[in-house]
């Protein structure tokens, strides 16, 4: 398991730096996160300004 970020993304960057895993990366429209990667930390949901990381 792992965060999704939604298409309510604004693609602003905050939550970029913030993973302590790097997981994190622009995906052109929107951020995306490698669920490979991500181990559910919950930073990214805490620093976006739109709610739009959710845990799958
Ligand atoms: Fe990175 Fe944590 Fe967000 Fe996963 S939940 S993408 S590890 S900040
Ligand atoms: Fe998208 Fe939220 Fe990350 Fe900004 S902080 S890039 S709006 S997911």
């Amino acid at each position: 398991m792992a965060y999704v970020i939604k298409e309510s993304c604004i693609s602003c960057g905050a939550c970029e730096p913030e993973c302590p895993v790097n997981a994190i990366s622009n995906g052109g429209d929107k951020y995306v996160i490698d669920a490979a990667t991500c181990i559910e930390c919950g930073v990214c949901a805490g620093v976006c300004p739109v709610g739009a990381p959710e845990k799958a």
